[in-house]
């Protein structure tokens, strides 16, 4: 449930990483509901049409495709949809195939965490580019999570890609600012989806868990896509290389 009631973003054409489920779907239905036309993706055909579809019937304006983040093939694919033009790119996607501290990873999963979570968001930024400069309100907005913030034991590596996600948002910040391309980057608390799942699956662990958190509860995926749409809107024109902390008052700054 989102409370869009504002149209911020007419006329603008968005893309949204891994926005079939979970946090990225929505983002891509509050920029719908905010009028802008909205490319999503993920992996899987299955699920890019059920959620365009489920869009498409709340008479938004979305079209879909597989797009794999780290396939370069994928990539091409997803920008050439974007025909009228390109105003926002949000890089959501996001893989933690490794449940340990972070010198117990295996460089394997170090590796896929890394070329997900970090390069592609990278990749997929560089790539936006010759689109967002054609754009007279360029907007790129990384997810990150307040793991990259105040790492949880589980999670190491996990929450050390997503704190290269703050230098990344910093650094290509400066590169664009005179560009009129903001770079911006949200760090979502705990949100109740199929990623968080297993952290409070466990009755002992979902306790633990609460207890970090002085709100008391799991925030929701429409509770990210609000501060997305602000970061996508014209209302955050002169904010550039910033970290919104969207955690419940979730301990928060390095
Ligand atoms: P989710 O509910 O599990 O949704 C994951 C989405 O990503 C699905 O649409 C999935 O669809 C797609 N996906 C997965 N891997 C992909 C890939 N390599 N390329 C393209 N699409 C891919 O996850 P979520 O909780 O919304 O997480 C979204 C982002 O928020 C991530 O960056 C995550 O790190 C961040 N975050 C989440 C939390 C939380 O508590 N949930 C907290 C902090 C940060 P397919 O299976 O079809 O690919």
């Amino acid at each position: 449930m989102s409370s869009a009631s504002s149209q911020r973003l007419c006329g603008r054409t968005a893309i949204v990483t891994a926005s079939t489920e979970g946090i990225g779907f929505a983002i891509a239905q509050r920029f719908a509901q905010e009028g802008a036309k909205v490319i999503i993706s993920s992996r899987k055909e299955k699920n890019v049409e059920a959620a365009v579809s489920k869009l498409k019937s709340e008479g938004l304006d979305v079209c879909g495709l597989v797009c794999h983040v780290s396939n370069s093939e994928h990539r091409k694919k997803l920008f050439e949809k974007a025909t009228g033009g390109l105003d926002i790119l949000v890089s959501n996607a996001a893989v933690n195939p490794s449940a340990t501290a972070v010198l117990d990873c295996d460089e394997k999963a170090w590796d896929k965490i890394f070329d997900v979570n970090v390069k592609a968001a990278f990749m997929l930024a560089k790539e936006a580019l010759p689109l967002l400069r054609k754009s007279s309100c360029g907007r790129i907005i990384f997810i990150s999570s307040i793991g990259g913030f105040q790492p949880l034991d589980l999670i190491g590596a996990y929450c050390v890609s997503k704190c290269a996600l703050f230098g990344l948002t910093k650094t290509a910040a400066a590169q664009l600012a005179k560009e009129n391309i903001t770079v911006n980057c949200i760090a979502p608390g705990l949100i109740k989806t199929k990623f968080s799942h297993f952290l409070v699956e466990k009755e002992e662990d979902k306790k633990k868990v609460l207890s970090m958190i002085p709100m008391g509860r799991m925030g929701m995926p429409h509770e990210i896509a609000g501060a997305a749409a602000f970061l996508a809107s014209d209302d955050a024109s002169y904010m550039t290389g910033e970290t919104i902390v969207v955690a419940g008052g979730m301990l928060s700054r390095l």
